[in-house]
């Protein structure tokens, strides 16, 4: 027979009471009670936060300075939702009354205690407390997808709110609504609409990170609240990520329909400090979202919407930036720091559009975001060993050239492949060519990366570490990664002259570099105190514009012929 079986917590300062419980619970028919003691408050207070037990029973006189009153109050303040049944004496009328007014399941009085009694009195509570816990269920999510409802929507939100006020952070929300949803509630009846509600409220939840709230506020609306939003361009991502999951296919008998949402999205405390305005101003959104045919998502706030559509469109020539050949390659040279001899040069990869110059820091990320760094970066790996070569052949001496990699090109399953062939296609000798990854872009997967750096090594392929020293584990990273060479980062040369402690890590740097048999590159010199200062710390190679800045091929042609032997004719 299978044995109902609940965990029971007795606090009580007394072990004969334990052991008369542990009696009392044993002559239960059909039950089985596994009782656990701890004698004081602080041990009953530690075991109910745990949340093992279904139920406690927790004595009036706890011995020490602290009631059992004032444990169960404390628990039910600590968030504790299972029945707690106080134990009081013959004469506690008055506590009886208290405890029940304070939330506790029921009382029993010592002394008069059977097994009847106490198996009344648990079953009770443990029925009541499940009876409110579908309650509670009931009153705060929605029936038909278990998402919470408007209720828990606006008491979570108003929590986030206050959260982010205290800590001055920003909270997004997403209202979203599907498109011609009452056409398919029309056409294909009600329990299709049912169905198309719950897959959305599905893909919403896979879209979504585990700290954000997802609810629905009632037919086909829904809103998810986004808590710790650092950059408008993070509700983008979401919001690209929401509207494409859900435009996947759902099947209805034999029709196949493609179901579509709209998104607006309002800010705190940009748009509003309140739920209402917040999701007025969202709900407003959305129906200019549902407007324009492209995005499918709209803020409310008309700056936030502009950036959008520079985005937009931006990306939007990005995609076409290749095929119209409007990338070029500027090249910053590096100098060895003892001989003063030209060594190499880093490749940095430029967009001109025919109307302007556009920043890497404004279309690189995007590039990143938009996947299009993958084929970029390719071209990019590929154009640069075709200028190494087109020097080669007008006789310039041997000079390893650099190029920047993007953590979706090392994702990328066939990376090492890839290069390879740019090897062999361009006869690049493997030696000239230097690859720069940063920190953030090999830790995660350390496993998979290490097998990727080990490829790109075994084709004789140099690797530098970029912006070292500005994360968190760069230490770390030079003891798992294969690396030849670290660049200090700017950040750290700057203040050379400036701050003891940035001169005293440099100088580490370059030791431990040193001992690990590396070299280093130091990034952004653009003093000539800052050059003393490397070359009295035994640094290899300076990179800033002191020495030169990021200049073009012919440019870069010219120093050349001035700073490095011309082998050639
Ligand atoms: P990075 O790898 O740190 O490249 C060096 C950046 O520092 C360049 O910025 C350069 O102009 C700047 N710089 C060099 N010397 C000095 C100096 O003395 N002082 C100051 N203040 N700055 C100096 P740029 O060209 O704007 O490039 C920005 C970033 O874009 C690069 O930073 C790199 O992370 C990324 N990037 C550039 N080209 C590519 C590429 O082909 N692929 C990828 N994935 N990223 C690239
Ligand atoms: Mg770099």
């Amino acid at each position: 027979m299978n044995l109902e079986r609940y965990r029971v917590l007795l606090v009580d300062d007394d072990e004969d009471d334990y052991l008369i419980t542990a009696d009392l619970l044993s002559e239960i028919d059909g039950t089985r009670f596994d009782l656990d003691w701890v004698a004081s408050y602080a041990e009953g207070l530690e075991a109910i936060t745990r949340r093992e037990h279904d139920v406690y029973l927790l004595d009036y006189r706890l011995g020490g300075k602290h009631t059992g009153l004032e444990l169960l109050r404390e628990a039910i303040r600590s968030g504790c939702r299972e029945p707690i049944i106080l134990l009081t004496g013959l004469r506690d009328r008055e506590i009886d009354m208290e405890a029940m007014s304070t939330g506790a399941a029921d009382y029993l009085v010592k002394g008069q205690i059977n097994a009847p009694l106490l198996e009344r009195s648990i079953r009770y509570s443990l029925r009541a407390n499940q009876n409110e816990k579908k309650l509670a269920q009931m009153a705060e999510f929605d029936g038909l997808t278990g998402l919470p409802n408007r209720h828990l929507f606006q008491d979570r939100f108003a929590q986030q709110l206050a959260l982010a006020r205290r800590q001055k952070g920003v909270v997004g929300l997403m209202f979203l609504d599907l498109d011609r949803f009452k056409l398919i509630n029309d056409t294909l009846g009600h329990s299709a609409g049912d169905k198309l509600l719950t897959i959305v409220s599905e893909r919403l939840q896979q879209s979504v990170r585990e700290s954000d709230t997802v609810a629905r506020l009632g037919g086909d609306e829904f809103v998810v609240i986004l808590p710790d939003i650092n950059a408008p361009q993070n509700i983008i991502l979401i919001a690209r990520r929401i509207i494409k999951k859900i435009r996947q296919p759902v099947q209805f008998d034999i029709q196949e329909i493609f179901p579509a949402a709209s998104i607006g999205i309002s800010l705190f405390p940009h748009d509003g400090s309140d739920t209402e305005t917040l999701l007025r101003k969202a709900d407003m959104a959305m129906y200019q979202a549902k407007a324009s045919s492209a995005k499918k998502y709209a803020f409310a706030s008309d700056s936030l919407n502009k950036q959008v559509s520079e985005r937009f469109n931006l990306e939007g020539k990005l995609h076409r930036a290749l095929e119209r050949k409007e990338f070029i390659i500027d090249y910053q040279p590096q100098f060895d720091l003892r001989s003063g001899d030209l060594v190499g040069g880093e490749a940095l990869l430029r967009w001109k559009p025919a109307e302007h110059v556009i920043a890497p820091g404004t279309f690189i990320p995007l590039l990143e975001e938009t996947g299009l760094i993958v084929p970029v970066g390719s071209w990019v790996i590929q154009t640069v060993c075709q200028q190494y070569l087109a020097w080669q052949k007008k006789g310039f001496g041997a000079l390893r050239l650099a190029v920047n990699l993007s953590g979706r090109q090392l994702a990328e399953n066939d990376i090492v492949d890839l290069v390879e062939q740019i090897m062999l296609d361009t006869e690049m000798p493997e030696k000239m060519l230097e690859l720069e990854l940063t920190e953030s872009m090999v830790i995660g997967n350390v496993q998979h990366v290490r097998e990727i750096l080990h490829g790109i090594r075994s084709l004789g392929i140099c690797l530098a570490m970029d912006y070292f020293g500005t994360g968190y584990s760069s230490l770390n990273c030079l003891k798992h990664f294969p690396f030849d060479r670290i660049k200090i980062d700017r950040s750290f040369v700057a203040n050379i002259g400036i701050n003891q402690n940035d001169e005293a890590i440099i100088r580490g740097i370059i030791a431990i570099a040193h001992d690990m048999g590396m070299e280093v590159v130091a990034e952004g010199v653009e003093e000539e105190k800052q050059v003393a200062f490397l070359k009295d710390c035994d640094c290899d190679l300076l990179q800033g514009f002191l020495l030169g800045r990021p200049m073009s091929v012919k440019n870069f042609t010219d120093i050349m012929q001035t700073k490095c032997q011309v082998d050639g004719p």
